[in-house]
């Protein structure tokens, strides 16, 4: 295939869609689409200014010498190249989404809806208090809200996705052991976690020691006593764990934190699994944080903004960092200052302003659209959706700690597919030419050839029969030896197997234009 420069086919119609080859290089209605610097041309524009008046430059020599080398496209051109790029891409909107550990349910057109309002999408962080009352009381609500449904004395908000709450709850962690004056550097953190939980814990210079899973997917309490000593800051645990199981000692192990002097933060990224049913505060949690943009709805994926608020025991609370805000006899109030001597051992600030504002009017909406009886009736049904698939599946897939029921996500792993010939990677892609998004694959990292499916409570009982249907044809063919219908796929994607890895480590961020000889 012919590639430029940029590791990229040059011309519409060379891509890698070989399954059926089409003249035009499209396939149906779905349009394969160039790069926007090879159809756009530097002479042309999508706009007719008029010439700028006669003046006098005022860069003192520093204009540009060089056209800006941008392409340019007509509007409808524009338009065009956008959308089809678009329509390369999947979301929840075009179906299933069922990739484990990030709950990508559906996004309310109506919270869309309340977070266009002026008086949330229009304002500035800068505007006067008075003018944004509305605003600093939603703000002052949802953190209300979290509190309650945590069963957690206080709130920061503004985390801006969940790896920040992170940061956000071991900071707090930190403040309050400086407080005493402590000097501990471990924080425990079991193999079965999310990376950034070590990364969080490596960042802040801590050690990282590792929790041995036990032979249930689950941590025993007994390891972590093991483990903990006078060095120990903190635990970094994820309850329901990121094999989709509730940690059955979870109460005890804070215990045990608590009794040798050190916090316990919790993940709460899954805490959609239970919602209106366990609140993490009697479990002696001293700080979480919230994905709002996974438990609450809220677009994600694909870059989309998040929001990680964290809640906080009272022994955290005094730590929490600034600004929050304040109900007053006069109204809303964002506190900036706190009075303690940021020197000692106040936490300070995060970020610069309060978060992200637009995630908060759309979590609140869901909320609200959902009450409090809606937002358990959301757990209890992603918690059934899961076991759904996971009772239709089981006969085929293995589960690497039996077959037992799990929380809002199920876990298999690749031991069903030794000596067929294709690996988890293969089945994942080859559901891509079936119309499905794969399942989270090879995390959590203690699992050989992991499959993390969640369906969350968005899935009808069609969408998850129609999913099993496939997921079963296919779990059939592999074991009956169809391996090119694997190690081929996707064979109906816009592209093929890329190497993202390399495109991760080594993106080409500049267009340089390609040489005649290198683009053929
Ligand atoms: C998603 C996730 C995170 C990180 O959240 P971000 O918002 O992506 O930073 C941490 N832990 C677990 C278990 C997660 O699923």
């Amino acid at each position: 295939m012919p590639m430029n420069t940029q590791g990229r086919p040059t011309q519409a119609g060379t891509a890698t869609r070989s399954a059926v080859a089409t003249f035009s290089g499209n396939r149906g209605l779905d349009h394969e689409e160039a790069l926007i610097f090879e159809i756009g041309t530097t002479e042309k524009s999508g706009v007719d200014l008029p010439a700028p008046p006669k003046h006098t430059s005022r860069l003192g020599g520093l204009e540009r010498k060089m056209p800006i080398g941008l392409p340019g496209l007509s509007e409808p051109e524009a338009m065009r190249h956008y959308v089809r790029l678009s329509r390369m891409n999947y979301a929840i909107d075009s179906g299933i989404y069922p990739l484990g550990s990030c709950t990508m349910k559906h996004n309310a057109r109506l919270n869309e809806k309340m977070a266009r309002l002026a008086g949330f999408g229009d304002i500035h962080p800068l505007q006067p208090q008075k003018t944004v009352q509305g605003a600093l009381e939603l703000m002052e609500l949802l953190g209300t809200y979290l509190m309650e449904l945590t069963g957690m004395p206080a709130v920061a908000l503004s985390p801006k996705a969940g790896a920040h709450g992170e940061l956000c709850g071991m900071l707090a962690i930190k403040a309050a052991h400086d407080a005493q004056g402590s000097k501990r550097n471990v924080v425990l953190v079991p193999e079965s976690a999310h990376g950034t939980n070590p990364a969080t814990a490596a960042f802040m210079g801590y050690k990282v020691k590792s929790i041995p899973a036990r032979h249930d997917g689950t941590v025993s309490v007994d390891a972590v006593k093991s483990a903990l000593g006078p060095d120990v800051a903190a635990i970094m645990l994820t309850n329901p764990n990121t094999c989709g199981l509730f940690e059955p000692e979870v109460a005890a192990i804070a215990d045990a934190v608590h009794a040798a002097g050190a916090y316990f933060y919790c993940d709460g990224a899954n805490f959609n699994a239970i919602v209106g049913k366990v609140r993490p505060g009697d479990l002696g949690i001293d700080a979480m944080h919230i994905n709002l943009h996974k438990t609450f709805s809220t677009p994600h994926g694909g870059g989309g903004p998040g929001s990680g608020p964290v809640v906080l025991s009272a022994a955290l609370a005094p730590f929490a960092p600034v600004p929050f805000v304040a109900k007053t006899k006069s109204g809303y109030r964002m506190v900036e200052d706190t009075g303690v001597d940021e020197a000692k051992s106040a936490f300070g600030r995060l970020t610069a302003f309060h978060g992200q504002m637009g995630m908060f009017v759309r979590a609140m909406a869901y909320m609200l659209s959902h009450g409090s009886d809606g937002m358990r009736l959301a757990s209890e049904d992603a918690v059934l959706n899961a076991n759904y698939i996971r009772a239709g599946l089981s006969d085929l897939m293995s589960q690497p700690f039996g077959d037992k029921p799990c929380m809002h996500e199920v876990l298999f792993d690749d031991s069903w597919l030794k000596d067929t010939g294709v690996t988890t990677l293969d089945f994942a892609k080859a559901m891509i030419d079936e119309g499905y998004h794969p399942m989270t694959m090879y995390f959590p990292l203690v699992v050989h050839g992991a499959m993390l499916i969640e369906p969350t409570e968005s899935e009808s009982k069609a969408s998850l029969d129609a999913f099993v249907t496939t997921l079963r044809a296919l779990a059939s063919a592999a074991k009956s030896g169809d391996t090119e219908r694997f190690k081929g796929a996707p064979r109906l994607a816009p592209r093929r197997r890329l190497d993202e890895t390399k495109a991760a480590r080594e993106p080409k961020l500049v267009y340089t234009t390609p040489t005649k000889s290198a683009a053929e």
